[in-house]
C-alpha cells in the first residue's frame, strides 16, 4: 500500500471502498476484545499464586524484628517489606515508607495532605488562590484524575523521546510559585514506554523551583518491568533521591512504587520513598490515619520472593509472558501501517503500553470505530489533562490482557479503523 499523503482523490475513494467492505465484515463478526486497561493477563496472575500459600505453609508469623505480623502495629512496614521495595525502588532503607495495596492511593494522600496541611511547614494548599502541577503528555489519566479532583490546575508538558521538554519544565517551575508538582512516570512510561535520560533527570535533580514545597512526583511503577531479560535490551534509569541530594535539592522528590504488576494488582504492597524529612513530617499524618497497614501482605511478599534477585527472577517470567503480546500488535502495526505512512507508534522494551499516534483529529473517531466493531480501547483524550488532547491524535494500547491470537485480531480491527478514518478525514 501506497502512503496515503501521495494518493490522489479517487485512488483514495477506492480504497475507502475497500476499506469500508472489509469494515462492515469486521462489524459482522460480532468480536468482543479489550486493549484498554493496563491488567496483568491470568497466566501473569498465576505466577504469583506461591505467595497465597506463602503464609500457609509456613505458620511462623512472627518476622525477623520480633513482630507478630497478626498483631497491629509498625507504622512504616517490617523490615523485610522495606528491604525487598527498598532495593526494587533503588533507595537506602532508611528512605522508605511501606503502605498497602496500591500507590495510587499513596499519591492521592499526598496531594490530600498538602491540600490540608501543605508540604513540610508550607501553606496548606487549599488556602492558596491558585494550584498548579506540570503534566508531561501523553501522560497516565489516573494521575490526572487525582489533580483534577482537588482543583488543581494541569499545564501539559510536551514529551520528547528522552523525557519531558525540560527547558519548559525549567522555565516554569523557576517564574512561576504556584506550580507545586509535575507528574513523572520515569521509565517504561505509561503510556509512551519512554524512559528519562540521564540529563533529563540530572536536569530535574537541579530544579530551581519558585515554590519551596515544589515536589517531584515521580511514580516509578514500571521500574523491574523490562520485557528483555538482557541487560543491553533494557532501559537504565538514573536514581533521583541522590541525584537531588547531590544537587541540594534533598526534599525535592517523592517516589511512589508498588508491586501491583509483579505480583497482584489490588493486593500488592505499595511505597513512598524521600527524604528522611519528607518522610518525617508525612508519619505525622499516617500516625493518626492508621495503626500500620497490611504486615501479613508484606510478610508474604517476602516470603515468597526470598530477596530482591527472587524478585528479578520472577519478573523474567512475567517478561516471557508479555512479550508476545507486545510483538503480536506490533508486527500488525507494522505491516498493516507502515506503508500507509498515517501513524506512529512506540516500540518500548518494558512497561505496559503501546502509544499510537494517529493522522491529527482521527484518534476519537478511530477509537469509536473500533468500539462499534467489538474492540473496547483506552477513551481518545485519557491520556491528557481534563480528557482533552489537543489534536485528538494519541491512543492508548494496552497489549498486557488479552491472548497473543486475541491481539493480533485486535491489532488488525485497529489497523482497519486507522485506515478507514485518515482516508475519511483526508477526503473532507
Ligand atoms: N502508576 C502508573 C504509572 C500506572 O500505570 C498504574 C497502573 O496502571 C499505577 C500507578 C497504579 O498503581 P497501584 O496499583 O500501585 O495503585
Amino acid at each position: 500500500m501506497a502512503a496515503f499523503q501521495t494518493l490522489n482523490r479517487d485512488e483514495l475513494l477506492k480504497i475507502k471502498d475497500e476499506l469500508e467492505k472489509e469494515y462492515e465484515k469486521i462489524k459482522g463478526l460480532g468480536i468482543k476484545l479489550d486493549m484498554s486497561r493496563g491488567k496483568p493477563g491470568k497466566d501473569q496472575l498465576d505466577l504469583s499464586m506461591g505467595m497465597v500459600d506463602a503464609l500457609a505453609s509456613d505458620h511462623s508469623f512472627v518476622g525477623e524484628q520480633g513482630i507478630d505480623c497478626r498483631n497491629y502495629g509498625v507504622l512504616d512496614g517490617i523490615v523485610e517489606a522495606k528491604r525487598l521495595l527498598s532495593e526494587m525502588i533503588e533507595c537506602p532503607i532508611d528512605n522508605i515508607i511501606i503502605y498497602g495495596n496500591s500507590s495510587l492511593n499513596v499519591m492521592y494522600d499526598t496531594v490530600a495532605r498538602s491540600m490540608t496541611h501543605g508540604v513540610m511547614g508550607s501553606t496548606p494548599w487549599c488556602k492558596l488562590d491558585k494550584v498548579k502541577f506540570l503534566c508531561p503528555v501523553p501522560g497516565y489519566d489516573r494521575h490526572f484524575a487525582i489533580t483534577e479532583f482537588f482543583g488543581i490546575e494541569m499545564i501539559n508538558i510536551p514529551m520528547n523521546e528522552d523525557g519531558p521538554d525540560m527547558n519548559m519544565v525549567e522555565k516554569l517551575v523557576s517564574e512561576d510559585d504556584s506550580i507545586k508538582g509535575i507528574w513523572c512516570i520515569p521509565k517504561y512510561g505509561n503510556p509512551t514506554g519512554i524512559t528519562y535520560s540521564d540529563a533529563v533527570v540530572k536536569r530535574f535533580a537541579r530544579l530551581k523551583p519558585a515554590a519551596k514545597d515544589f515536589r517531584i512526583y515521580w511514580d516509578n511503577a514500571y521500574t523491574i518491568h523490562h520485557l528483555y531479560d538482557e541487560e543491553d535490551k533494557q532501559d537504565h534509569l538514573i536514581e533521583i533521591l541522590a541525584e537531588c541530594e547531590k544537587a541540594g535539592n534533598p526534599d525535592m522528590v517523592f517516589k511512589f512504587c508498588s508491586t501491583s504488576k509483579v505480583t497482584f494488582p489490588g493486593s500488592g504492597i505499595a511505597a513512598i520513598s524521600a527524604s528522611k524529612a519528607n518522610l518525617e513530617f508525612i508519619k505525622k499524618q499516617l500516625t493518626v490515619q492508621t495503626i500500620g497497614h497490611d504486615k501479613l501482605n508484606q510478610l508474604r511478599h517476602y516470603r515468597f520472593f526470598g530477596n530482591f534477585d527472587g524478585m528479578k527472577e520472577h519478573m523474567k517470567k512475567h517478561a516471557a509472558l508479555l512479550r508476545p503480546k507486545f510483538a503480536a500488535v506490533l508486527t500488525t502495526l507494522d505491516r498493516e501501517l507502515k506503508d500507509a505512512d498515517i501513524a506512529s507508534w512506540t516500540n518500548p522494551v518494558g512497561g505496559y503500553f503501546i502509544s499510537l499516534n494517529v493522522h491529527n483529529g482521527c484518534a476519537k473517531d478511530v477509537v469509536q470505530m473500533c468500539k462499534d466493531a467489538g474492540l473496547v480501547l483506552t477513551n481518545a483524550g485519557a491520556t491528557y489533562p481534563y480528557g482533552k488532547d489537543p489534536y485528538d491524535s494519541n491512543i492508548r494500547i494496552a497489549p498486557s490482557f488479552p491472548t497473543p491470537e486475541e491481539l493480533k485480531d485486535a491489532a488488525h480491527v485497529l489497523c482497519v479503523c486507522v485506515k478507514l478514518a485518515t482516508v475519511n478525514k483526508m477526503l473532507t
